[in-house]
């Protein structure tokens, strides 16, 4: 904020009110007092003059009533020896006039000889002698330009007759050079009571503007967000109770931005740190606040979506708008998969409503629902596949069941046949009903393993021997394992239905005379045992490798129902081999053969018994 100019400053204005108070007083009492003491000196003045006229009219008319004859002097010069005895500084001229408008004399010595005996012709004194009353005017000399006051009065006998009239010419400058000089006093009274006011108006102004300067510069800190700076508290009238209310002010401020920072900073760490992502917009449906999962899993950036609309940024513009989003308000379900991962997204949509109804915007809250969608998906699909793997056993047994029923029980070559197809088919889903079970355990994690520490390698000969005594078929076995103890932490009955599937596996799908090799290899550096179990049979197409550890995953399901799987024997290894903390893997080239991987961790020390 720029500083105010000296000539727009409270300053100024103060001074300038002062003063002009001030001169608009002396004004008033200046006209008032000068124009009272005008007319008082003025009336002062005219009351001198008219004594002296009386005086002198009386003297006169003494003279005027002499009764002259040629001994006594003549009237003129009695006349002259009363104007000489007038003497008065202001008055310039007497003169004396007969009723005949004659003068008779006159105090000035140079108009003596040109108005003596000669008629007068001034109206005034015409009038005294015609009216017998006196009067007066102010005239302007001509040669000395001072201003005249010119007075006649009538001089009467004792019965009221005219016998003449007194002329008098008074200089009213020493009346006028009395009140030059004292409008000169007032003048300089007036211009020093303008000094000392215009400096009092500036201290005075100074007790207001510096408070209020100080204040200025606290809201221009507070605008800065500086909020420790107090204004200072001169005293305790207006202003000092104006910069406490500031002081307090500020103090209010400052706790309120704390709280809005506060809750600002809680906001967006709750924004920042939540996993769902959130949208806002303003009422228009543009995107004010997005947040980082936001921008994650729409995988955008935070500049190219704000301030665009939400319906482009979400991808719905085709089918939604903004109004119909604040219509709505039901949750979207968007698909925002790539290629290489799939994202499914739930929207919810809450509008930002005031208490008169106004919509200030939508909030919109984005959901990663690809997980819940995949396990839901693999629910129906499990649901769909365990149906129809009881379905197919129960299908077939009803029919041969009716097939006896029908009366094939009474053929001796029939029936046993029959009854066999409804054992096998009975055990083949007790098998899928018990693996069922387990899993569900497993998934549950309502199971216990007896761990015991066991030499994997003697172990795993005793499964092969096993496999090795029973088997029918005309396999080779090769075992490539180390000669040596190798100690792992195993519950053996868990860990021998693990090796029991994959090795009936290998040898489900081997061929007549394939070798089946068994290959454990002690990885020192990562303290873990890979064992192998490799066969020379059909293969898995490179496409299904990975999930034949999914449940119900199988190649070729008629084929291997036809060999008794369930198509759950791997999914259960590979829960059991995770449970026990290792990995499980295939690897297998349609065709050529299969080969099954599983690691499992060494122990210390052979004495490790364990529950877990
Ligand atoms: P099943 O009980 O059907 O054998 P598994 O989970 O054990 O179920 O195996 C799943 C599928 O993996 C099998 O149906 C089969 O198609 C395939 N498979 C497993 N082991 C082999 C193997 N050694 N050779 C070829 N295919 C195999």
């Amino acid at each position: 904020m720029k500083k105010v100019g000296f000539f727009r400053s409270i300053h100024l204005k103060f001074v300038l009110i002062y003063v002009l108070l001030i001169l608009i007083a002396m004004q008033i009492i200046g006209v008032y007092f000068v124009s009272k003491l005008e007319s008082q000196l003025d009336r002062n003045f005219k009351s001198s003059l008219e004594e002296r006229i009386n005086l002198l009219a009386y003297s006169i008319e003494q003279e005027m009533k002499k009764q002259r004859d040629d001994t006594t002097p003549k009237i003129e010069e009695d006349i002259r020896t009363v104007l000489q005895d007038v003497k008065m500084e202001d008055i310039s001229e007497v003169r004396v006039i007969n009723s005949k408008s004659m003068v008779l004399g006159t105090s000035n010595p140079y108009n003596q000889a040109r108005m003596v005996g000669k008629r007068t012709t001034s109206l005034l004194i015409k009038r005294a002698l015609a009216v017998g009353s006196p009067s007066d005017k102010i005239e302007l000399d001509r040669n000395t330009r001072h201003r005249m006051r010119i007075m006649v009065a009538p001089i009467k006998t004792n019965n009221q007759e005219i016998i003449g009239a007194i002329y008098l010419e008074a200089s009213m400058e020493n009346l006028y050079n009395q009140m030059k000089q004292i409008n000169g006093i007032f003048m300089t009274g007036t211009i020093l009571a303008l000094v000392v006011t215009a400096v009092l108006g500036v201290l005075l102004a100074q007790t207001i503007t510096r408070p209020m300067s100080d204040m200025r510069k606290q809201a221009l800190e507070m605008a800065r967000g500086n909020f420790s700076r107090k204004v200072n508290i001169y005293g305790d009238d207006e202003i000092g109770q104006l910069a406490l209310s500031f002081n307090n002010l500020t103090k209010k401020l400052q706790e309120a931005q704390a709280t809005t920072e506060g809750e600002r900073r809680k906001l967006s760490s709750v924004l920042s740190h939540m996993t769902d992502g959130v949208i806002a917009t303003d009422r228009k449906g543009r995107v004010i606040l997005i947040n980082e999962p936001a921008l994650g899993m729409l995988n955008v950036s935070r500049e190219t979506v704000l301030q665009n609309p939400i319906v482009e940024v979400l991808d719905i513009g085709e089918t939604h708008t903004f109004d119909s989003l604040i219509s709505e308000q039901e949750s979207l379900i968007l698909d925002f998969s790539t290629e290489n991962k799939p994202l499914i997204l739930r929207a919810s949509n809450s509008i930002i409503q005031k208490e008169t109804g106004f919509i200030n915007g939508l909030i919109t809250v984005l959901h990663d629902i690809t997980e819940l969608e995949k396990i839901d998906q693999e629910r129906r699909e499990f649901v769909a596949n365990v149906s129809h793997e009881l379905r197919t056993p129960l299908t077939t047994m009803r029919s041969y069941l009716e097939a006896l029923a029908d009366g094939a029980w009474k053929d001796d070559d029939i029936a046993p046949k029959f009854l066999d197809v409804t054992q096998t088919e009975t055990e083949r889903m007790i098998r899928l009903v018990n693996d069922l079970l387990q899993l569900s355990k497993m998934d549950a994690k309502d199971y216990r393993f007896y761990k015991t520490s066991v030499d994997f390698i003697g172990f795993f000969n005793r499964i092969i021997d096993r496999f090795e005594l029973s088997k029918s078929q005309k396999v080779i076995f090769v075992r490539d394992l180390p000669n040596q103890e190798v100690f792992v932490s195993l519950d053996e009955d868990k860990i021998t239905q693990v090796l029991d599937n994959i090795i009936s596996n290998a040898m489900k799908y081997s061929p007549e005379g394939g070798t089946i090799t068994f290959a454990v290899h002690i990885e020192d550096a990562a303290k873990q045992v890979l064992v192998s179990i490799s066969d020379e049979g059909v293969g898995i197409p490179k496409a299904d490798v990975s999930k034949v550890f999914d449940r119900f995953y199988r190649v070729d399901k008629a084929r291997t129902r036809m060999l008794g799987g369930t198509g759950l024997g791997l999914a259960i290894a590979k829960e059991m081999i995770n449970a026990h903390n290792g990995d499980i893997w295939a690897s297998s080239q349609e065709g050529k053969g299969t080969k099954i991987f599983f690691t499992l961790p060494i122990t210390q020390d052979e004495q490790e018994d364990e529950w877990s």
